[in-house]
Formats: structure tokens, sequence, C-alpha cells
């Protein structure tokens, strides 16, 4: 039995280890793709539904790896956060996305684009440095700017998120609340905070068609949007019985695979120079 239990404690140690190995070989990976040029931003529009208009795009990471393959930031984005490495591809992302907000201002489309800041970042001393700083380089209007903030983060009550959110709206950042209905029951924070937008989390859009109780939180957001004179998004809408769904209850924004999935910059171009989503 002894002999047993040493087995079975050497077993899972060199699991341990190995996946520590595979830890540390990743994040050895990102090191070098953010050297070489191993990170993209796609994009994938918002539209004003009832008339195909694109008014928006999100830029979502992407990492293509020596094969050319994509990862998903979910297999990545966590363990950067933990290594810290979040820091840099998040100044990366946010580069990008004011440059191209930029250029598709001075072409003449009216687009405000939207990138995603972990609460990694937000906690960070440099953060709000770092902002000014690439909106200087990029010479964006900040206006056309929006970080996209997951709700969670600042449910907490936290004064470091709340100071760090007045100082992005000083620089006339746009804020919006990401998987919005997900985080806490608490909305106290709706008032401390300088927010523009909601974005209803997909998993309500998903389930409207099949759980009432989704259908009427999706309404109460709507009507707390409305009341609150916040704007609002609709997120992951992939068919068009959702789309019909969501303009019933009085939503008009919306973003999903049924529009447009996120593309790289080029086929983000070419929907606009055809003025049609989808
Ligand atoms: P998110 O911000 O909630 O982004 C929405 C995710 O849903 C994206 O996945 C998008 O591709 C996907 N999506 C969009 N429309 C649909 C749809 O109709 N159906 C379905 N099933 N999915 C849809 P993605 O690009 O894999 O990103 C996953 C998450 O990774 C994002 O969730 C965000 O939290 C994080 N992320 C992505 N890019 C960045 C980044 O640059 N920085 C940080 N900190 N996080 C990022
Ligand atoms: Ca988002
Ligand atoms: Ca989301
Ligand atoms: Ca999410």
């Amino acid at each position: 039995a002894k002999a047993g239990g040493r087995n079975r404690y050497s077993f899972f140690s060199s699991e341990i280890e190995s996946c520590m190995r595979a830890r540390q070989h990743q994040e050895r990976l990102i090191q070098e793709a953010l050297k070489h040029g191993g990170f993209e931003v796609f994009y994938q529009p918002k539209v004003e539904a009832s008339q195909k208009k694109i008014i928006g795009v999100e830029a979502l990471i992407r990492w293509r790896d020596n094969k050319g393959n994509l990862i998903s930031p979910a297999d990545f984005i966590p363990l950067a956060e933990k290594t810290g490495q979040i820091i840099p591809i998040g100044r990366l992302v946010l580069h990008r996305a004011c440059l191209d907000a930029h250029a598709w201002h001075q072409a003449g489309h009216r687009l405000c684009v939207s990138v995603n800041i972990s609460a990694v970042q937000l906690k960070h001393d440099r953060f709000i440095a770092d902002v000014r700083e690439v909106l200087q380089e990029t010479g964006v209007n900040p206006g056309l700017v929006e970080l996209e903030i997951t709700e969670g983060v600042l449910a907490t009550r936290e004064h470091g998120s709340q100071d760090a959110l007045l100082a992005l709206k000083r620089l006339g950042l746009r804020i919006a609340i990401d998987d919005f209905g997900t985080g806490y029951s608490n909305l106290a924070y709706l008032k401390m905070f300088p927010v523009d937008v909601l974005k209803i989390d997909q998993s309500f859009v998903r389930g409207m068609m099949v759980d009432h109780s989704d259908t009427v939180i999706i309404e109460a957001i709507i009507k707390l949007s409305k009341a609150l004179g916040l704007e609002l998004v609709a997120e992951g809408v992939e068919t068009r019985e959702q789309e019909q769904g969501l303009i019933k209850l009085g939503c008009t924004v919306m973003q999903g695979f049924y529009y447009c999935r996120p593309a790289p910059h080029d086929e983000v171009d070419k929907q606009l120079a055809s003025g049609i989503a989808g």
C-alpha cells in the first residue's frame, strides 16, 4: 500500500511538472510572438440592424503560430494575464486599433473601434500613461475609441478601477460594459462609473429562443439602458430569428456571426466599401 501511495504521488507530481513545463513553453512562445509579429488584430463589425449599416468594429486578437494556425484568445489570454504578458499584448492591440480607427476615419467612415481591456491591464500602474501615449502616437480622435471592460471588474468595490475609468473618460474615450448581465446582481456601480454602452452577453441572446427568462432579462437590460441613457449592443446574434426578436424588444445595434465573423482589416475594408454587412 505504501509503495502504491508513493507511486500515486509521483504520478501526480510528474503531471504537475509536465503541466508547468507546457506553461513555460507557451510563455516562451508568447514572448516570441510578441517579438516577431505573431499577433494579429481581427475586427468584428457592430451593425445597425434596420439599415444593415456597420457603425463600429470590435478588435479581437489572434495568435498565428509557426504552422500558420490561428489560436483563439481564450487559449492564451488567461496565461498572459498570469505572466503579465497581457500588458504588452494589450498595448499592441490598442495601438493597432487606434491606427486603424484613424485610417478608417480619414477614409471617410464614421466608425468606432472597440478594444477589450483585461482587469490586469486596468489595474496596472502605467495603464493610463500607456493609453495616453498610444493616443498621441496614433493621432486618433479618442471619441472613436471604445474600451470594453467586463462587468466583474467594475462590480468589485475597488476605487482604483473607478479612478482609472474616470481618467480614461477624461482622455475622451468611450467605455462599454462587456458581457453585461453575467457578473453581478449589484447594479449600483452603474451610478459610479462613467459608462457609455452596455453589451448584452451572448448567453442571453443564445437562450432567448428557448428560455423565456432570457427574454425577460434582455427586456430588463434594454429598459435599464434606456432609463440610464446608455447605448446598447446585443452580441452573439447568429440567426434572423434572434435579430427579429431583439428588434421587437427595442434593441437596434447587433454583433454576431449572422452579420460578420471576426476578420482581418482588409476584409472589413471590403465590407465597409460595399456598405452592407454580411
Ligand atoms: P468577448 O469580448 O466577449 O468577445 C466576443 C467573442 O465571441 C469573440 O470570441 C467573438 O469571435 C465571439 N463571437 C462573436 N459573434 C459570435 C456569434 O455570433 N456566436 C458565437 N458563438 N461567438 C461569437 P474570441 O475572438 O475568440 O474572443 C474571446 C474572448 O477573448 C473575448 O470575449 C475577450 O474576452 C477575449 N479577447 C479577445 N481579444 C482580446 C484582446 O485583445 N484583449 C483582451 N484582454 N481580451 C481579448
Ligand atoms: Ca468584448
Ligand atoms: Ca462579450
Ligand atoms: Ca466574454
